[in-house]
């Protein structure tokens, strides 16, 4: 069984679509060096919050400055309960 917990707050990257989507050149997802932090979406890049690190590689690289790095709200993993 699964308890929901709390979201917690931290660092991450967060795109501005309407900054980045005529671009779209995925350079943040080559600057990545996590590999499931941000990835390529249908309408641009997705940052996985659950992954991502704060560490702002993808922020500095992209060319258009379509990715700040804020504090918000993450969710938590599910605990697991027997
Ligand atoms: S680098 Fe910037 S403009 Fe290019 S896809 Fe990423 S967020 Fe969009
Ligand atoms: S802030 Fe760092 S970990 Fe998060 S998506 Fe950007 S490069 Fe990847």
């Amino acid at each position: 069984m699964a308890n929901e917990k709390p979201p917690k707050r931290g660092y991450r990257a967060v795109v501005d679509d309407k900054v980045c989507k005529p671009y779209n050149c995925l350079k943040c997802v080559e600057a990545c060096k996590f590999l499931e932090a941000i990835s390529q979406g249908e309408n641009g890049p997705v940052v996985n919050l659950g992954e991502c690190c704060g560490c702002g590689e993808c922020a500095e690289e992209c060319p258009n400055k379509a990715i700040k790095i804020l504090l918000v709200e993450v969710p938590q993993p599910p605990r697991l309960t027997w």
